[in-house]
């Protein structure tokens, strides 16, 4: 029998979808940025797709949204959750980071507030990434973090959130006085991106 040439077998396999489970298209250019170098179709996910965050740890949420966005489109999905845990307050804000005020400044004035009268002021940010195949099933977690104290008032004009106010000692700068690309390498997402991309090459192929 005479082989005849088989398109879609010599056809060039289109690279694999990877959702990131998060509506907020900022996150989305970030995560496609750290992603360049894996040639995958980064997309966001479905408008309207809402997943309730109720665990306990960055983990869990993670792990939540991304069995959760895989399933709902079938594609690989990679999703995040981060946050800033106090010692002397017990581990808080923690998976609460981002509800802790009604705004960036309200959550840094209630930290301070909360925080007023403590020697202990350490404090290290979090960021958990699940990564999810087609199925639902979690292939993937990773976990970056950043050690720093909160200062008594807010420093630096960049970055967003609790920034101004977390400072890490061996850069001698808060993160919002760092260079982006600075808060790139010692910051808790740089770190997890850090390990999670060799091992996504890997699993991905
Ligand atoms: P989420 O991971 O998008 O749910 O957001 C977590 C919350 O933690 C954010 O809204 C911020 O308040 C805080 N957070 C996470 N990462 C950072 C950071 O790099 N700098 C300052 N605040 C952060």
């Amino acid at each position: 029998m005479t082989a005849t040439p088989n398109a879609t077998a010599n056809a060039t396999p289109e690279p694999p979808a990877l959702v990131i489970a998060s509506g907020n298209a900022g996150k989305v250019r970030e995560f496609a940025a750290l992603l360049a170098d894996l040639g995958l179709q980064v997309q966001p996910q479905p408008e309207g797709l809402k997943v309730e965050e109720t665990g306990t740890t960055f983990a869990e949420n993670a792990r939540l949204k991304a069995e959760a966005v895989a399933r709902a489109t079938g594609c690989w999905a990679l999703a995040d959750d981060s946050g800033l845990s106090v010692a002397a307050l017990g581990g808080a804000p923690g998976v609460h980071s981002a509800r802790y005020g009604a705004s960036d400044a309200a959550r840094i004035e209630r930290l301070l507030r909360e925080l007023a009268g403590s020697h202990d002021r350490s404090a290290h940010f979090t960021a958990a990434l699940a990564l999810a195949d087609p199925s639902g099933a979690v292939r993937l977690e990773v976990e970056g973090r950043c050690a720093g104290t909160i200062l008594e008032a807010p420093r630096g004009s960049g970055g967003f959130g609790y920034d101004p106010v977390f400072f890490v000692p061996e850069a001698d700068l808060t993160f919002a006085e760092m260079a982006p690309a600075q808060k790139a390498v010692l910051g808790h997402r740089g770190r997890a991106f850090a390990v999670l991309v060799p091992r996504l090459k890997e699993l991905l192929g």
